[in-house]
């Protein structure tokens, strides 16, 4: 995003959470699950994810308040089995129902060496990183794929009608020192959130981001929310057109597993075709594998994903001064970064959750710098 200050206001973590976690107490949601939702946000915009940051916290209210997510919600086993389990989230907050989730895969991991979680019918459950680095953090590697029942936003290779989500892929792996290897992303070229920011008058999308009902390429957001002029709602279903599946055929195929295997083996459901209406409810499902390092070749793999990191790195910049990154360098870097200037947020978005606060009663904090 742009991150001057003309265009910014910028907040520290611990005003920023506090100020999402009132907004939540005063939704409805119990003191803990608002401290959840709103460190989890929080920590999105810190790992440089605005999309799935504090962004989200006006269309948050506004799903709880219409009863399609549901405060203080917990998990349903609907079938358990030593090394695997299928979990219902009663359409709880995602940030309430990803880590039960994750925390029974690792719970399994650790006594069967590998286990596999099909969870359905949590809220969002936002940047998907952060419930690989739970499991990291527990020694963990894991892998997901995720859908959103009901969230048909991206067109398939070769299509022009929507019928995916932005379904993320995300692979978490524990290095024996340092941070976990994390690749995390959306399989459509950007996440339907970078739109959203972009709508705002943050970072531009790329060109080739969405198509046109016709096959033209763009990157003008009324693509996927329709006439934006004038008004702070985007509904991404009410535009013309859709995402674009990054990668070609390749990425539009993994886009396509993450329905089969999130939204048909768990029964959540695929994400479309889309309902309409007040009812409507759009919901993560997300098949997650654990894998014990130990089941396998524990102290060998440490030194050679060490040594393999170190060797990747080592490949000579394509274009000078600019290094090669592992996955989950950047979101670290912008971290720190965030971390001690504090975080960047566009003037709209401010805007908007502090109109939101004020429908509630909740006052932004004294200073908004
Ligand atoms: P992105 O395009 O920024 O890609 C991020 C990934 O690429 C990370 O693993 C990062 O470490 C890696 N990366 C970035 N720059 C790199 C570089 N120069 N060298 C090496 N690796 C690099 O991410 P995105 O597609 O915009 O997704 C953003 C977030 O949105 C993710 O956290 C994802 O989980 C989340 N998301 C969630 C949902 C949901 O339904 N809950 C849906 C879509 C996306």
């Amino acid at each position: 995003m742009n991150d001057s200050p003309e265009t910014c206001v910028t907040i520290t973590a611990d005003a920023l959470a506090a100020f999402a976690g009132a907004i939540f107490r005063a939704a409805g949601c119990d003191a803990a699950e608002s401290e959840r939702i709103a460190l989890s946000l929080v920590s999105a915009n810190l790992a440089g994810h605005d999309s799935h940051g504090v962004v989200r916290v006006p269309r948050y209210v506004h799903v709880l308040g219409l009863g399609q997510v549901r405060a203080g919600q917990s998990l349903t086993v609907v079938h358990d089995a030593a090394a695997h389990a299928l979990v219902d989230g009663n359409f709880g907050f995602g940030q309430t129902i990803a880590p039960l989730a994750v925390d029974l895969g690792i719970a399994k991991a650790k006594s069967s060496g590998v286990s596999v979680i099909g969870l359905r019918n949590a809220g969002h459950i936002g940047r998907v990183g952060e419930w690989a680095e739970r499991a990291a953090a527990a020694g963990l590697i894991s892998i997901h794929f995720v859908n959103v029942f009901n969230g048909e936003l991206v067109a398939p290779f070769g299509g022009v009608d929507r019928r995916f989500s932005t379904n993320p892929f995300c692979v978490g792996v524990p290095m024996a020192e340092g941070p976990p290897l994390l690749l995390d992303f959306a399989t459509s070229v950007v996440a339907e959130g970078k739109v959203l920011v972009a709508s705002h008058g943050g970072k531009k999308v790329p060109d080739d981001a969405m198509i046109e009902p016709d096959g033209r390429l763009s990157s003008d957001p009324r693509t996927l929310y329709g006439p934006i002029e004038g008004t702070d709602e985007r509904n991404p279903s009410a535009g013309p057109g859709a995402l674009r599946a990054f990668g070609g055929h390749k990425g539009s195929g993994l886009a396509f597993m993450c329905e089969i295997l999130a939204g048909c083996l768990t029964g959540g459901g695929t994400s479309g075709p889309a309902e309409h209406g007040p009812g409507r409810r759009i919901a993560n499902g997300m098949l997650s594998i654990y894998v014990t390092p130990g089941a396998f070749v524990a102290a060998a793999f440490a030194d050679a994903a060490r040594e393999y990191c170190t060797y990747v790195k080592a490949s000579r910049p394509a274009e000078a001064g600019v290094e090669v990154l592992l996955p989950g360098e950047p979101e670290r870097r912008t971290r720190a970064l965030r971390l001690k200037n504090g975080i960047p947020l566009q003037h709209r978005t401010w805007e908007a959750i502090v109109a939101t606060a004020r429908n509630l009663g909740v006052n932004a904090p004294a200073r908004t710098p």
